[in-house]
């Protein structure tokens, strides 16, 4: 008897290009934006079930407790059971809410009041990382309380990377899109193929979520929201002096950069990376700050693309269309990455977040230069390759140094990804799905002192040098 062995097909990459980009306060979209978010929805769940609990409790876990504090962890915490949305909140009040809470320990809860003091998000300090206690790097458990201490409801969240969230046990829930993809992918290699029918990655992912938008122009009008955060932040950025918060003493300095590019003080053939530079240093100088600003794919990464796409937008003078297609290039790459391998620091260092940023950024800067698929392709590859093995190890737990820098020379290297792409021809040995399956590897292989603990690399060296 012969036996027919079937082939698993599989599934297409659902994600949207919203998810990629995502507004809300810095520094960190894993340690800030996805805390807050699943808090909310803890509020949302005990809300639904017409829960009024006397007491309520977040204990931080793994890398949340670990660099918390720096990330602004428990301030997060504190405003998504507030019922603020990272997209819509407040800056000014969102950075004051642990004192507003010390101060009058209350918030709204549906019409009633609930206490709530900046003392109840805590900070577990054990180290255990067995799977029960810590399924993923970034855990959060959230507790509500009756009036006689008994527990009412409990629920462990996981902040997997670039504020996405998700609860224990609805793993296998995914969300599923409306209809299948017109121009369904599942990783680079399927990706460049739709490419190469429809023109472009950005246009493949367009394609796709034209078929699943609600309303048609939805999808438009939020590609201009994403690019005016862009663009406001890198103002609002360019536009500061002085120090940031936090006891390390990082000075601002895009404003410095900018300056020096329009005086003509910087060499003619640095010119427009450096003007790129300076946009980079204006959104994470903001992201440190606590700022509003737009994953891309996170907030410590949040630099490079939009630097990137905005400067090459600026002197190329690019039409809507070619910009809503630029940032969908960046974020089809993006898709690619989460889907194989992870855009978290937590999850895989530092080369998940700058390392995809100069691959996003890299793709829609040789598009916007005329770049065909297989050269998008290429400098996607090596922007990615050459951030392989690099650690996340910021110092002091602030999401400051290197990562403010480490944007700036993102920018760099993703325009060099992009000309050699344009300039060298042939294609690479090194394919984008190969590179990304070795930024995984690389990332399981890396201890934990090296994944947004601070326990590793300049976080504990700087002192000795
Ligand atoms: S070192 Fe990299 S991964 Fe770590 S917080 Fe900074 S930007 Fe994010």
């Amino acid at each position: 008897m012969s036996t027919v062995s079937l082939a698993v097909v599989p599934e297409p990459i659902s994600l949207r290009i919203l998810d990629m980009f995502r507004i809300g306060p810095g520094p960190s979209s894993s340690h800030t934006v996805g805390p807050m978010r699943a808090a909310g929805r803890f509020r949302h769940h005990c809300l639904d079930r017409g829960i009024v609990p006397h007491r309520l409790q977040v204990e931080l876990r793994g890398s949340l407790s670990a660099t918390g504090h720096g990330h602004g962890t428990d301030r997060a915490v504190l405003a998504g059971l507030c019922g603020w949305e990272p997209e819509t909140v407040d800056p000014d009040a969102f950075l004051a809410i642990a004192d507003r809470l010390r101060a009058e320990p209350e918030i709204d809860w549906g019409g009633r009041r609930v206490r709530l003091h900046p003392d109840d998000v805590a900070f577990d300090r054990s180290r255990r990382t067995d799977p029960e206690w810590l399924p993923h790097p970034n855990t959060q458990v959230c507790r509500a309380f009756a009036g006689d201490g008994s527990l009412i409801l409990e629920e462990s969240w996981l902040s997997v990377g670039g504020g996405f969230v998700q609860r224990t046990g609805d793993e296998g829930g995914k969300r599923r899109p409306p209809s299948p993809p017109i121009a369904p992918f599942h990783d680079g290699r399927t990706l460049l193929e739709q490419a190469r029918t429809f023109g472009s990655f950005g246009t493949v992912v367009l394609a796709n979520e034209r078929v699943w938008e609600e309303e048609p122009g939805l999808l438009e009008t939020g590609l201009d929201r994403i690019w005016d955060a862009f663009r406001a932040c890198i103002r609002r950025g360019l536009g500061r002096q002085g120090s940031l918060p936090g006891d390390l003493g990082v000075v601002r300095r895009a404003a410095t950069l900018a300056t020096q590019v329009d005086s003509g003080r910087v060499e003619e053939s640095y010119r427009n990376i450096a003007r790129a530079q300076a946009y980079a240093y204006a959104v994470n100088e903001e992201n440190a700050a606590g700022g509003i600003v737009v994953t891309a794919p996170t907030n410590g990464a949040a630099g490079i693309f939009p630097a990137v796409v905005v400067e090459a937008a600026e002197r190329l003078g690019l039409e809507r269309v070619a910009i809503h297609r630029a940032l969908a290039t960046g974020a089809a790459i993006a898709m690619v990455i989460k889907t194989h391998a992870s855009l978290s620091g937590a999850e895989v260092g530092c080369q998940g977040e700058v390392g995809s940023a100069t691959a996003m950024a890299a793709a829609a800067l040789c598009e916007i230069l005329g770049g065909d698929v297989d050269q998008v392709e290429r400098a996607a590859e090596i922007g990615l390759e050459h951030n392989l093995g690099l650690t996340c190890d910021p110092i002091k737990g602030l999401v400051q140094a290197p990562c403010i820098e480490r944007n700036a020379m993102g920018v760099a290297k993703a325009w060099s990804a992009a000309q050699l792409a344009l300039n060298t021809g042939g294609r690479g040995i090194v394919s984008l799905d190969k590179v990304i399956r070795v930024m995984k590897r690389t990332g399981d292989d890396m201890r934990r002192e090296y994944k947004e603990t601070s326990e590793g690399g300049l976080a504990v060296n700087l002192p000795e040098c």
